[in-house]
């Protein structure tokens, strides 16, 4: 069979994730015996919380291993209404959350759910890397806001209204950010909605999956903002907060005709997420409120350490992220420079040379919306990010 008669326009336009690629290409160099540290991929390296393994234990023990309703077990999604209560004060029913397969796939279902061929999604650069080629392959068309470092990698209310058009459907961001660390604070989001109150047919995807890492402010949810309510879908999931990313959860509040549409597209395509990996989040979310305090902390040295050691590299333009556990820095010094190997002429390049120089994993921008800039993530021990950090150093000393 010819596969390129095979494969579908929609997937051979995909893009692969540049975040699992690039893991994954740190995960062969040290197959081959490099010693590598891989900053690429976006995944806390602590254990899930020993509590939480013992519920889903229990779950498999009672025989909790069947099917389970397409949007979760109902005392999941009451928990998690709870949750949004009285940590987000937003107001849900049960019947307004949807549980899934992941943060990922709320995100797709919702695209799913409600993008028509040609219909426009705001997303603001950088932007998560999945966002763009979900949007693309629901039939919409992507319209990107810039940011740089200049402003934190923030998008303003008014930079948001010269975007808006009548065909704008959704508008994707995350705050805590990935790739950024950036937060956006209640004034800024409140900013944003008053421009969207002139829109008034735009709905909001507010990615909120870091909301447990967060250095600086409270958190604020854009749903919990007067008016933004019913037109908002909060995404939240429990990879980043209690270090649950092989568990596959994540979850979607949102306007019950969204919830109800999603509902429909996840019980074709994959049905109830995992019994026991449910029965689990109910105690997560219950009893994990320390653990995932103490992973905040942790992330906070972690920032601080990587940053002064990157602040001793010249040429590289740093901010100081607020929360999730990137640094988003900008490269573009390089750009031209050579070792007398090979030369860094974008950010691709750069990530590139210091996988093969540095042994370092990191994931070049271009893949957030910005080939200015390169993701590190310090979800890697001290020991780590410090020789990481000698070792982008050393590497980058020869590139003249
Ligand atoms: N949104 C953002 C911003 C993310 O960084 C991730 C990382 N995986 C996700 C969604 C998806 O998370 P999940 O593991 O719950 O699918
Ligand atoms: N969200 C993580 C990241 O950005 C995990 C990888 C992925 O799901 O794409 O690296």
């Amino acid at each position: 069979m010819n596969p390129n008669i095979m494969i579908s326009k929609k997937v051979s336009e995909m893009e692969e994730s540049a975040t699992i690629r690039m893991a994954q290409k740190s995960r062969d160099l040290a197959s081959k015996g490099v010693s590598v540290i891989s900053l690429s991929l976006g995944e806390p390296d602590f254990d899930t919380p020993n509590f939480i393994k013992e519920a889903a234990y229990d779950a498999l023990k009672h025989g909790n291993t069947k099917y389970t309703p397409v949007p979760g077990l109902m005392e999941l999604r009451k928990a998690i209404c709870q949750k949004f209560l009285t940590e987000n004060n937003l107001h849900f029913s049960p019947s307004q959350i949807v549980v899934s397969n992941g943060a990922k796939q709320s995100i797709f279902n919702i695209c799913m759910a409600t993008i028509n061929p040609g219909d426009e999604v705001i997303l603001l650069a950088p932007y998560w890397v999945s966002y763009i080629e979900i949007v693309k392959f629901a039939g919409g068309v992507p319209i990107v806001i810039k940011s740089d470092i200049s402003t934190n990698f923030k998008t303003n209310a008014d930079e948001l209204r010269s975007f808006l058009t009548e065909k704008t459907k959704l508008l994707i961001f995350s705050s805590p950010c990935n790739p950024t660390g950036s937060v956006y604070g209640i004034d800024e989001l409140n900013e944003i909605a008053e421009v969207l109150k002139e829109f008034p047919n735009v709905l909001v995807v507010s990615d909120e999956i870091y909301e447990y890492i967060n250095f600086s402010s409270s958190h604020v949810s854009f749903g919990a903002i007067e008016g933004m309510d019913d037109r908002t879908a909060t995404i939240n999931g429990f990879s980043k907060g209690y270090a649950m990313t092989g568990w596959r959860l994540g979850y979607m509040g949102g306007p019950q005709w969204l919830a109800d549409a999603c509902n429909k597209v996840q019980g074709q395509v994959t049905s109830g997420a995992a019994s026991f990996s449910q029965e689990a989040a109910i105690h997560a979310l219950k009893n994990g409120k320390e653990e995932a305090e103490k992973m905040c902390v942790a992330f906070k040295q972690r920032r601080d350490l990587l940053l002064s050691k990157l602040h001793e590299i010249p040429g590289l333009k740093l901010n100081r992220p607020e929360g999730a556990f990137y640094i988003f820095m900008d490269v573009s010094s390089y750009f031209g420079k050579s070792d007398g190997k090979q030369v860094i002429n974008n950010a691709d390049d750069f990530a590139e040379a210091m996988l093969t120089e540095a042994h370092v994993g990191m994931v070049s921008g271009g893949a957030f919306g910005d080939d200015q800039c390169v993701r590190l993530s310090y979800a890697a021990s001290d020991e780590q990010l410090k020789m990481a950090a000698q070792r982008i150093k050393e590497a980058l000393s020869k590139f003249h």
